[in-house]
Protein backbone atom coordinates (compact mmCIF):
# COMPACT_ATOMS: atom_id res chain seq x y z
CA UNK A 1 0.00 0.00 0.00
CA UNK A 2 1.36 3.83 -0.78
CA UNK A 3 0.08 6.65 0.88
CA UNK A 4 -1.97 9.36 -0.37
CA UNK A 5 0.15 12.35 -0.15
CA UNK A 6 -1.26 15.17 2.00
CA UNK A 7 -0.03 18.18 -0.25
CA UNK A 8 0.30 21.48 1.93
CA UNK A 9 1.47 23.61 -0.36
CA UNK A 10 -1.45 23.28 -2.54
CA UNK A 11 -4.03 23.27 0.84
CA UNK A 12 -2.46 26.37 1.82
CA UNK A 13 -2.75 28.07 -1.77
CA UNK A 14 -6.18 26.80 -1.80
CA UNK A 15 -6.60 28.46 1.93
CA UNK A 16 -4.80 31.87 0.65
CA UNK A 17 -7.28 32.35 -1.80
CA UNK A 18 -10.10 32.19 0.19
CA UNK A 19 -8.29 35.16 2.31
CA UNK A 20 -7.38 37.74 -0.23
CA UNK A 21 -11.40 38.27 -1.08
CA UNK A 22 -11.89 38.65 2.89
CA UNK A 23 -8.96 40.66 3.24
CA UNK A 24 -10.24 42.97 0.74
CA UNK A 25 -13.66 43.22 1.66
CA UNK A 26 -12.17 44.46 5.12
CA UNK A 27 -10.48 47.03 3.63
CA UNK A 28 -13.04 48.26 1.59
CA UNK A 29 -15.16 48.64 5.34
CA UNK A 30 -12.43 50.96 6.38
CA UNK A 31 -10.06 48.32 8.42
CA UNK A 32 -7.00 46.96 6.45
CA UNK A 33 -5.24 44.27 8.03
CA UNK A 34 -1.53 44.83 9.31
CA UNK A 35 0.86 42.34 10.62
CA UNK A 36 3.84 43.61 12.82
CA UNK A 37 6.81 41.20 12.92
CA UNK A 38 9.74 41.79 15.31
CA UNK A 39 13.01 40.48 14.86
CA UNK A 40 15.73 41.19 16.98
CA UNK A 41 18.88 40.53 15.94
CA UNK A 42 20.52 38.90 12.41
CA UNK A 43 20.12 35.19 13.46
CA UNK A 44 20.00 34.13 9.72
CA UNK A 45 17.31 31.58 9.43
CA UNK A 46 15.21 34.05 11.26
CA UNK A 47 15.83 36.60 8.41
CA UNK A 48 14.43 34.22 5.82
CA UNK A 49 11.53 33.32 7.76
CA UNK A 50 10.27 36.82 8.25
CA UNK A 51 11.03 37.76 4.58
CA UNK A 52 8.60 34.64 3.49
CA UNK A 53 5.91 36.08 5.95
CA UNK A 54 6.33 39.37 4.10
CA UNK A 55 5.97 37.85 1.20
CA UNK A 56 2.44 35.85 1.89
CA UNK A 57 1.26 38.94 3.38
CA UNK A 58 1.77 40.87 0.06
CA UNK A 59 0.26 38.39 -2.03
CA UNK A 60 -3.36 37.93 -0.14
CA UNK A 61 -2.82 42.18 0.48
CA UNK A 62 -2.11 42.50 4.16
CA UNK A 63 -0.30 45.34 5.08
CA UNK A 64 3.08 44.57 6.94
CA UNK A 65 5.38 45.99 9.14
CA UNK A 66 8.83 45.15 9.35
CA UNK A 67 10.68 46.22 12.70
CA UNK A 68 14.36 45.24 13.90
CA UNK A 69 16.66 46.05 16.39
CA UNK A 70 20.54 45.08 16.99
CA UNK A 71 21.35 42.00 18.52
CA UNK A 72 22.96 43.55 21.76
CA UNK A 73 19.02 45.28 22.26
CA UNK A 74 18.11 44.99 26.05
CA UNK A 75 15.22 43.54 27.75
CA UNK A 76 13.52 47.33 28.06
CA UNK A 77 14.09 48.20 24.82
CA UNK A 78 12.04 45.00 23.12
CA UNK A 79 9.45 45.17 25.74
CA UNK A 80 9.28 49.41 24.61
CA UNK A 81 8.91 48.13 20.92
CA UNK A 82 6.21 45.70 22.01
CA UNK A 83 3.84 48.45 23.64
CA UNK A 84 4.50 50.78 20.77
CA UNK A 85 2.69 48.19 19.00
CA UNK A 86 0.30 47.39 21.27
CA UNK A 87 -0.85 51.36 20.73
CA UNK A 88 -0.50 51.31 16.94
CA UNK A 89 -4.13 50.87 15.76
CA UNK A 90 -2.88 50.07 11.68
CA UNK A 91 -1.49 46.78 14.02
CA UNK A 92 -3.75 43.88 14.28
CA UNK A 93 -1.42 40.78 14.90
CA UNK A 94 2.17 40.90 16.04
CA UNK A 95 4.67 38.53 15.90
CA UNK A 96 8.18 38.51 17.71
CA UNK A 97 10.47 36.05 16.22
CA UNK A 98 11.29 33.74 17.74
CA UNK A 99 14.47 32.71 18.99
CA UNK A 100 15.38 36.15 21.33
CA UNK A 101 18.88 36.86 22.04
CA UNK A 102 19.29 34.76 25.84
CA UNK A 103 19.78 38.02 27.52
CA UNK A 104 16.01 38.88 26.96
CA UNK A 105 13.10 37.01 28.75
CA UNK A 106 11.06 35.84 26.01
CA UNK A 107 8.20 34.75 28.50
CA UNK A 108 7.67 38.05 29.39
CA UNK A 109 7.93 39.87 25.91
CA UNK A 110 5.46 37.15 24.86
CA UNK A 111 2.96 37.72 28.00
CA UNK A 112 3.59 41.75 26.88
CA UNK A 113 2.00 41.35 23.27
CA UNK A 114 -1.53 42.49 24.14
CA UNK A 115 -3.62 39.18 24.02
CA UNK A 116 -6.24 40.55 20.83
CA UNK A 117 -2.91 41.27 18.64
CA UNK A 118 -1.47 37.80 19.66
CA UNK A 119 -0.91 36.33 16.18
CA UNK A 120 0.80 33.63 17.04
CA UNK A 121 -1.54 32.65 19.94
CA UNK A 122 1.08 31.92 21.89
CA UNK A 123 0.10 34.45 24.97
CA UNK A 124 -1.27 32.91 28.19
CA UNK A 125 -4.46 34.02 27.99
CA UNK A 126 -4.92 32.66 24.53
CA UNK A 127 -3.32 29.34 25.38
CA UNK A 128 -5.59 29.12 28.53
CA UNK A 129 -8.52 29.56 26.61
CA UNK A 130 -7.36 26.87 24.03
CA UNK A 131 -6.88 24.65 26.89
CA UNK A 132 -10.36 25.65 28.57
CA UNK A 133 -12.42 24.98 25.53
CA UNK A 134 -15.14 22.22 25.50
CA UNK A 135 -15.21 21.80 21.95
CA UNK A 136 -14.11 22.91 18.17
CA UNK A 137 -16.53 25.75 18.69
CA UNK A 138 -15.36 27.53 21.58
CA UNK A 139 -12.46 28.21 19.46
CA UNK A 140 -13.07 29.12 16.29
CA UNK A 141 -16.92 30.22 16.58
CA UNK A 142 -16.79 32.49 19.77
CA UNK A 143 -17.74 35.92 19.74
CA UNK A 144 -13.88 36.89 19.50
CA UNK A 145 -12.67 33.32 18.11
CA UNK A 146 -9.03 32.46 19.60
CA UNK A 147 -5.91 32.98 18.01
CA UNK A 148 -4.52 29.34 17.70
CA UNK A 149 -0.84 29.14 17.20
CA UNK A 150 -0.30 28.70 13.52
CA UNK A 151 1.48 25.71 13.01
CA UNK A 152 -0.69 23.37 15.32
CA UNK A 153 -4.08 25.10 13.69
CA UNK A 154 -1.98 24.30 9.89
CA UNK A 155 -1.82 20.41 11.49
CA UNK A 156 -5.28 20.54 12.05
CA UNK A 157 -6.45 22.10 8.63
CA UNK A 158 -3.89 18.82 6.94
CA UNK A 159 -5.84 16.42 8.59
CA UNK A 160 -9.47 17.47 7.96
CA UNK A 161 -8.18 17.70 4.47
CA UNK A 162 -8.10 13.50 4.57
CA UNK A 163 -12.19 13.97 4.93
CA UNK A 164 -11.52 11.35 8.15
CA UNK A 165 -13.32 12.26 10.94
CA UNK A 166 -11.16 13.25 13.80
CA UNK A 167 -14.41 12.35 16.93
CA UNK A 168 -13.92 9.07 18.08
CA UNK A 169 -10.42 8.62 16.33
CA UNK A 170 -6.91 7.63 18.95
CA UNK A 171 -4.73 10.38 17.82
CA UNK A 172 -1.19 10.09 19.27
CA UNK A 173 1.01 13.45 19.66
CA UNK A 174 4.80 13.22 19.55
CA UNK A 175 6.32 16.19 21.35
CA UNK A 176 5.50 18.06 24.48
CA UNK A 177 6.49 21.49 23.21
CA UNK A 178 3.90 24.50 24.03
CA UNK A 179 4.62 25.56 20.18
CA UNK A 180 3.50 22.45 18.99
CA UNK A 181 2.82 19.75 20.83
CA UNK A 182 0.30 20.74 23.72
CA UNK A 183 -1.86 22.99 21.10
CA UNK A 184 -2.22 20.19 18.69
CA UNK A 185 -3.15 18.29 21.60
CA UNK A 186 -5.39 20.22 23.01
CA UNK A 187 -7.28 20.76 19.52
CA UNK A 188 -7.28 16.95 18.70
CA UNK A 189 -9.11 17.17 22.03
CA UNK A 190 -11.54 19.88 21.04
CA UNK A 191 -12.55 18.00 18.29
CA UNK A 192 -13.36 14.91 20.18
CA UNK A 193 -10.30 13.05 19.77
CA UNK A 194 -8.96 10.38 22.07
CA UNK A 195 -5.32 11.98 22.67
CA UNK A 196 -2.27 10.37 24.15
CA UNK A 197 0.49 12.41 23.81
CA UNK A 198 4.05 10.86 24.23
CA UNK A 199 7.54 12.24 24.69
CA UNK A 200 11.01 11.63 25.23
CA UNK A 201 10.22 9.42 28.52
CA UNK A 202 7.51 7.68 26.99
CA UNK A 203 8.26 3.96 27.25
CA UNK A 204 7.79 2.05 23.91
CA UNK A 205 7.29 4.50 21.58
CA UNK A 206 6.29 2.13 18.70
CA UNK A 207 3.74 0.12 20.21
CA UNK A 208 2.18 3.77 21.57
CA UNK A 209 2.41 5.26 17.81
CA UNK A 210 0.90 2.00 16.16
CA UNK A 211 -2.20 2.48 18.27
CA UNK A 212 -2.32 5.89 16.05
CA UNK A 213 -5.47 6.44 13.91
CA UNK A 214 -4.25 9.91 13.86
CA UNK A 215 -0.19 10.45 14.00
CA UNK A 216 1.22 13.97 14.69
CA UNK A 217 5.11 14.18 15.22
CA UNK A 218 7.09 17.07 16.30
CA UNK A 219 9.95 15.68 18.14
CA UNK A 220 13.36 17.18 16.21
CA UNK A 221 14.91 13.66 15.34
CA UNK A 222 15.22 13.18 11.52
CA UNK A 223 13.47 10.06 10.84
CA UNK A 224 13.04 8.88 13.93
CA UNK A 225 9.24 7.63 13.26
CA UNK A 226 9.68 4.19 10.67
CA UNK A 227 6.94 2.61 9.15
CA UNK A 228 6.79 -0.22 11.38
CA UNK A 229 5.34 2.26 13.75
CA UNK A 230 2.55 3.08 11.73
CA UNK A 231 -1.02 2.03 12.05
CA UNK A 232 -1.87 0.82 8.89
CA UNK A 233 -4.04 3.41 6.95
CA UNK A 234 -3.01 6.05 9.60
CA UNK A 235 -2.96 9.67 8.94
CA UNK A 236 0.36 10.84 9.61
CA UNK A 237 1.04 14.58 9.86
CA UNK A 238 4.93 15.31 10.53
CA UNK A 239 5.99 18.99 11.84
CA UNK A 240 9.78 17.99 11.53
CA UNK A 241 11.92 20.02 9.98
CA UNK A 242 15.43 19.30 10.38
CA UNK A 243 18.22 20.20 8.06
CA UNK A 244 20.46 17.67 6.51
CA UNK A 245 24.48 17.84 6.48
CA UNK A 246 23.84 17.35 2.74
CA UNK A 247 21.65 20.05 2.37
CA UNK A 248 18.00 20.10 2.53
CA UNK A 249 15.43 19.14 4.97
CA UNK A 250 14.04 15.91 6.49
CA UNK A 251 11.09 15.13 8.88
CA UNK A 252 10.82 13.44 12.00
CA UNK A 253 9.16 10.58 10.08
CA UNK A 254 11.24 8.30 7.72
CA UNK A 255 8.59 8.71 4.35
CA UNK A 256 9.82 5.67 2.43
CA UNK A 257 9.05 3.67 4.97
CA UNK A 258 6.17 5.52 6.64
CA UNK A 259 4.14 5.90 3.27
CA UNK A 260 4.15 1.92 2.55
CA UNK A 261 1.90 2.14 5.51
CA UNK A 262 0.25 5.46 6.40
CA UNK A 263 -3.15 5.56 4.83
CA UNK A 264 -1.92 9.68 4.34
CA UNK A 265 0.95 11.56 4.77
CA UNK A 266 2.84 15.14 4.82
CA UNK A 267 5.85 15.20 3.01
CA UNK A 268 9.01 17.31 4.55
CA UNK A 269 9.12 20.11 2.81
CA UNK A 270 5.75 21.10 1.35
CA UNK A 271 3.47 19.65 4.19
CA UNK A 272 3.31 21.41 7.76
CA UNK A 273 5.61 24.58 6.43
CA UNK A 274 3.23 26.24 4.18
CA UNK A 275 0.17 25.98 6.21
CA UNK A 276 2.27 27.64 9.00
CA UNK A 277 2.65 30.79 7.03
CA UNK A 278 -1.11 30.50 5.74
CA UNK A 279 -2.42 30.17 9.51
CA UNK A 280 -0.50 33.31 10.40
CA UNK A 281 -2.22 34.73 7.48
CA UNK A 282 -5.72 33.52 9.34
CA UNK A 283 -4.40 34.35 12.46
CA UNK A 284 -4.07 37.92 10.80
CA UNK A 285 -7.43 38.90 9.53
CA UNK A 286 -9.26 37.26 12.26
CA UNK A 287 -7.48 39.43 14.80
CA UNK A 288 -8.36 42.63 12.55
CA UNK A 289 -12.08 41.14 12.05
CA UNK A 290 -11.73 41.04 16.28
CA UNK A 291 -11.38 44.43 16.12
CA UNK A 292 -14.48 45.14 15.12
CA UNK A 293 -16.31 43.48 17.73
CA UNK A 294 -17.05 45.52 20.74
CA UNK A 295 -15.37 44.55 23.74
P1 LIG B 1 11.01 21.02 21.06
O1 LIG B 1 12.46 20.68 21.05
O2 LIG B 1 10.53 22.19 21.82
O3 LIG B 1 10.22 19.74 21.61
C1 LIG B 1 10.54 18.46 21.17
C2 LIG B 1 9.64 17.45 21.84
O4 LIG B 1 9.99 16.17 21.35
C3 LIG B 1 9.79 17.41 23.37
O5 LIG B 1 8.53 17.33 23.98
C4 LIG B 1 10.60 16.14 23.60
O6 LIG B 1 10.27 15.46 24.79
C5 LIG B 1 10.16 15.28 22.43
N1 LIG B 1 11.17 14.28 22.13
C6 LIG B 1 12.49 14.47 21.98
N2 LIG B 1 13.10 13.28 21.73
C7 LIG B 1 12.14 12.36 21.72
C8 LIG B 1 12.14 10.95 21.54
N3 LIG B 1 13.26 10.28 21.31
N4 LIG B 1 10.97 10.30 21.60
C9 LIG B 1 9.82 10.96 21.83
N5 LIG B 1 9.76 12.29 22.03
C10 LIG B 1 10.90 12.97 21.97
O7 LIG B 1 10.59 21.08 19.53
P2 LIG B 1 9.37 21.85 18.78
O8 LIG B 1 8.08 21.31 19.24
O9 LIG B 1 9.59 23.31 18.81
O10 LIG B 1 9.65 21.37 17.29
C11 LIG B 1 9.59 20.02 16.92
C12 LIG B 1 9.96 19.89 15.45
O11 LIG B 1 9.01 20.59 14.67
C13 LIG B 1 11.32 20.48 15.07
O12 LIG B 1 11.89 19.70 14.03
C14 LIG B 1 10.97 21.86 14.53
O13 LIG B 1 11.93 22.34 13.62
C15 LIG B 1 9.67 21.54 13.85
N6 LIG B 1 8.79 22.72 13.71
C16 LIG B 1 8.26 22.92 12.48
C17 LIG B 1 7.40 23.96 12.26
C18 LIG B 1 6.83 24.13 10.91
O14 LIG B 1 6.31 25.18 10.60
N7 LIG B 1 6.85 23.09 10.06
C19 LIG B 1 7.07 24.92 13.32
C20 LIG B 1 7.61 24.57 14.62
C21 LIG B 1 8.45 23.50 14.78
P3 LIG B 1 10.61 16.07 26.26
O15 LIG B 1 9.57 17.11 26.49
O16 LIG B 1 10.48 14.88 27.13
O17 LIG B 1 12.01 16.62 26.16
Amino acid sequence: MSAQILDGKALAAEIRGKIKPEVDALKSAGVWPGLATLLVGENPASQVYIRSKHKACQEVGIRSFNLTLSQSSTNAEVMRKVEDLNADPQVHGILVQLPLPLQIDSNAVLSLIHPDKDVDGFHPQNLGRLFSAKDARDIFSAAKPIPVPCTPQGVIALIHKTGVPIAGRNAVVVGRSVIVGKPVFSLLLAHHATVTIAHSQTPNLAAVCRDADLLVVAIGIANKITGNMVKPGAVVVDVGMNRLAAGGLCGDVDFETAKETAGWITPVPGGVGPMTIVMLLQNTLLLAKNSCVAA
